[in-house]
């Protein structure tokens, strides 16, 4: 006899497609890198990156090596690039899998090809203003120099030159114009030394719905794929939908009296007689404390506040006086069509960010694509 899985994330495919294309029409000089790291910010890589890929994504994005070597093992083959590798990483394989890798300084250039069974596809990685991997100022001359006497002794392939905007959610913001400035000069450097740059990128989901200059040949999608607003204050018209409904059933109802507490340190009181459900669900699955007293759980059709403190394996929610039962729905989030919570309520109430809800999705959650 087969059982539902206790915790489930249903994974709508058909709106993670419909959102590929709408980003891809916001850019439609580009091509459209979908991102898939960290297990697909929670959907479950491998049937995630199928998915892009019949939804016109041509290039898939993910940050490491390791990653990308788990899409070739599932059967992946086509254009895939990562980009976080510290000195040691498997360089080799990735090259023998026809990834492409990210070169951020000189040193990792010359590890990179010094490593490399066969001449490697390398993209070089400028800091343009995040201050994360990439060279800048001084660093980033030598590593177009490195790359140029590389590329004419035909040891490297340079396929492409990206960096990552640190504010494109906030389109006001002045680090987009100045990121963007130091892109195209970084990019003119190239060409100046004789190096072909292959393909420029530099905007992420919130550019690709909002900044159109920086679309350049590539945009690199990921949270808008699934659905979520890079950052709630956003505006923009492009419809998206919200792929993942998280929902599992209530493990026990009860009747309590007044006055009766909840949970570790009893931080919630009942004020009158309610109905409390209990939800399987925990810290222990990615669910954070943070949502403790705040967040909510929708059952029966109406949205249930979480009572008191959200432990490993399990939550409370207050249910008042409805009817209830043990194996009732309680969905945690949703796209919100039916008055559910979405993911970005979830982050809303437990002071964080939509992706960080989704992403930090644990080991029990059972993922199921529709
Ligand atoms: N490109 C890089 C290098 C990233 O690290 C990420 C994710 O953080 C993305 C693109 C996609 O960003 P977003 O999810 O905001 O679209």
């Amino acid at each position: 006899m087969s059982h539902d899985p206790q915790i489930e994330a249903v994974i709508d495919l058909d709106a993670f497609g419909a959102n590929i294309a709408a980003l891809a029409a916001c850019a439609p000089s580009s091509m459209v890198m979908t991102v898939v790291k960290a297990n697909a910010y929670g959907h479950g890589m491998v049937p995630m990156a199928r998915a892009a890929r019949a939804s016109g994504s041509s290039w898939l994005g993910v940050a490491t090596i390791e990653e990308a070597l788990a899409l070739r093992a599932a059967g992946d083959r086509g254009p895939l690039m990562c980009w976080l590798a510290s000195p040691g990483a498997a360089f080799a394989a990735a090259v023998e899998a026809d990834v492409e890798v990210t070169a951020s300084s000189v040193a990792q250039l010359e590890e990179i090809i010094a490593v490399a069974p066969s001449r490697p596809r390398v993209q070089l990685k400028v800091d343009t203003g995040l201050s994360r991997n990439g060279a800048r100022g001084k660093e980033w001359t030598a590593l177009v120099e490195a790359a140029s006497s590389a590329r004419a002794a035909g040891r490297v392939d340079i396929t492409g030159v990206w960096s990552h905007f640190a504010c494109a959610d906030d389109p006001d913001h002045p680090a987009n114009d100045s990121q963007e400035a130091v892109f195209r000069a970084a990019v003119d450097q190239m060409v100046a030394a004789g190096l072909e740059h292959g393909i420029r990128h530099i905007s992420n989901s919130a550019a690709t719905l909002v900044r159109p200059s920086a679309h350049f040949d590539l945009v690199r999608i990921g949270i808008a794929a699934y659905g979520i607003r890079p950052d709630s204050g956003m505006t923009y018209s492009t419809r998206l939908t919200p792929v993942m409904t998280l929902r599992t059933r209530l493990a026990q109802v009860k009747r309590v009296p007044a006055g009766a507490k909840v949970s570790y340190g009893q931080t919630w009181t009942a004020e009158r007689e309610t109905t409390l459900g209990l939800v399987p669900m925990g810290y222990g699955d990615g669910i954070a404390i943070s949502a403790s007293n705040r967040a909510e759980v929708q059952v029966g059709g109406a949205r249930a506040p979480i009572a008191g403190r959200v432990c490993m394996d399990q939550l409370v929610v207050d249910l008042g006086d409805r009817p209830a039962e043990p194996g009732d729905i309680a969905t945690l989030f949703g796209p919100g069509h039916d008055g559910e919570p979405t993911a970005e309520d979830w982050a809303a109430a437990s002071g964080t960010i939509a992706y960080e809800v989704v992403t930090r999705l644990g080991g029990r959650t059972v993922r199921t694509y529709k």
